[in-house]
């Protein structure tokens, strides 16, 4: 786990209050007849006017500031004109950014206008998740504990947890050791220290846990075509507990 001095710590805040704000302002836009693709020129705009830089943009050749998947497609969405939101989709937004050098990345999935109680209670079970997890992330201890409740409050649910994708440390690079699963057993995973940052992100499937890509390369969904919600934040674990800083 990486190790941040208390100036890294300043910076990691600004990139996370970044990243928070972007998401809070893509929120205001989602209705019934946006497409992904204004979503994501909007975040584009509103990141670059805080003074920070879009991540996702150019990352491995990723086109684009955000990730917008609706419904069944889990994450890595890539933005389109001709994906249009109505009423009653669920819409996952994943959004990075890079402040002098340092980074925040947070994802919400959001309703568009209104949904039925099930998709509801699939975005609240998946945000549930995260704090699952948060609650057992403690310095000296395996980062299995936390992985394993977070797998624990979605299975008992009746919801599957994806496996291929996983959270991840997060510092000077968006994507850093260690892995960190939302999934596994309380002896699995590094010890957790402090001073460390990483990106906690359940991705939490209605039906079964299993996964496509797509023929794009980059948009992942659900095999058996039922929605996937997504939540995510980036935290700084302290010796007291952990500060989340996206939110
Ligand atoms: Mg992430």
């Amino acid at each position: 786990m990486n190790k941040m001095n208390p100036a890294e710590i300043v910076l990691m805040r600004k990139a996370g209050q970044i990243t928070r704000d972007a998401l809070n302002y893509i929120e205001t836009l989602i209705r019934p007849g946006i497409s992904t693709l204004e979503l994501d020129k909007c975040a584009k705009k509103f990141i670059i006017d805080s003074g920070a830089t879009p991540s996702f943009l150019g990352y491995e050749g990723f086109p684009a500031s955000i990730c917008a998947s609706p419904n069944d497609m889990v994450v890595h969405g890539i933005p389109s004109a001709d994906i249009i939101l109505k009423e009653g989709d669920i819409i996952s937004i994943d959004l990075g950014v890079i402040y002098k050098g340092y980074n925040g990345d947070a994802a919400r999935t959001f309703p568009v206008g209104k949904i039925t109680s099930a998709k509801q209670r699939l975005i609240d079970v998946t945000r549930e998740c995260f704090f699952e997890g948060v609650k057992n992330l403690k310095v000296g201890h395996r980062l299995g504990e936390m992985s394993h409740a977070i797998q624990e409050h979605a299975e008992k649910n009746g919801y599957s947890v994806v496996r291929e994708l996983v959270g991840h440390g997060i510092g000077k690079k968006m994507h850093e050791p260690p892995n960190v699963p939302n999934y596994g057993k309380v002896t699995d995973g590094p010890l957790v220290t402090e001073n460390a940052c990483i990106a906690i992100e359940p991705m939490i499937n209605m039906g079964k846990r299993n996964i496509w890509l797509l023929e794009d390369g980059w948009g992942i969904v659900t095999q058996d075509g039922l929605p996937s919600a997504h939540y995510e934040n980036t935290v700084l674990i302290t010796k007291d507990g952990v500060e989340i800083l996206t939110l």
